[in-house]
């Protein structure tokens, strides 16, 4: 027994050594480089930058805009927004930049994403990272499509099981302490799983996934295998002429999930950064 607590004792000594970092990394939303620290509960090692607040799922996003360019002129809903984030989205330049949140102050909106007020069609890129699984996931994804122009996308982020068929969701489980049992936090609603597809198409959507991959894990501090899903609602097609031919034996437009159709397998063109280009801290 007392061999088992000096075990325990000496992992814990050696987490609190790395508390401050274990292997240089390089922040590709601020420009640092040098060592992460941690964050989060269950507290988690080397993931945080000090000097832009980045975490792993923010750093991931930047590294899909340097792929895909997202904002670029583009009226844009951050829901729920992060400091690291904000900054990125400003940094690529959007057409107008909107932030909402039902809770937090200092804000553009006010807004429960279960019930969103914006009009229908009013944005061209939505923002959602780590929100769908505190929510009613269904009737918040549905909203989302329904304030975006076809042809615009949802970018959204949050845990997944991808070991599991199925997300696990149970309404009994409503205490804190249920909640940090079974779905890992007070204040989560389930734990995606493999099915997190299927329910992000639902109202129309067809899925791209962006994953985390080398050699962007080990050099900017990601989590191997981490997903960006970028939903795209269809654009709407063209009206159809009288004597148009072509338009009439086109065909629909796809509403299957699409096998990923890029994985980031090496670092993108002008890399390294171009810091002088990098948003502000
Ligand atoms: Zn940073």
């Amino acid at each position: 027994m007392l061999r088992t607590y000096y075990r325990s004792l000496k992992y814990l000594s050696r987490s609190v050594r790395r508390a401050f970092g274990t292997f240089p990394r390089e922040c590709p939303l601020c420009g640092y480089h040098g060592k992460f620290l941690g964050y989060g509960y269950p507290y988690v090692c080397d993931i945080y930058c000090p000097r832009c607040g980045s975490l792993e799922r923010h750093r991931l996003l930047c590294i899909a805009e340097r792929e895909r360019r997202f904002f670029a002129g583009r009226d844009v809903l951050h829901f729920a927004p992060e400091v690291a984030v904000r900054s990125l989205i400003l940094a690529g330049q959007p057409k107008s930049y909107v932030t909402a949140d039902p809770f937090v102050s200092g804000i553009d909106r006010k807004e429960n994403i279960e019930a969103l007020t914006f009009a229908d069609r009013s944005f061209d890129v939505v923002v959602c990272l780590h929100v769908l699984e505190h929510v009613d996931d269904r009737a918040a994804i549905r909203e989302l499509y329904r304030v975006l122009r076809p042809g615009g996308l949802l970018v959204a982020m949050f845990p997944i099981v991808e070991g599991w068929d199925e997300t696990f969701e149970d309404s009994s489980k409503s205490s804190q302490e249920d909640r940090l049992l079974h779905f890992g936090q007070h204040d989560h609603a389930r734990y995606f799983g493999r099915d997190a597809r299927q329910r992000l198409a639902q109202p129309g959507f067809v899925v791209e996934e962006f994953t985390a991959v080398e050699p962007h894990v080990a050099r900017h501090g990601l989590t191997r295998g981490e997903k960006v899903f970028v939903c795209h609602r269809p654009s709407e097609p063209k009206p159809i002429l009288a004597g148009d031919i072509t338009d009439r034996e086109a065909p629909p437009v796809a509403r299957t999930l699409p096998e990923p159709v890029f994985l980031l397998q090496s670092p993108p063109s002008g890399w390294p950064l171009d810091t002088a280009a990098q948003p502000p801290n």
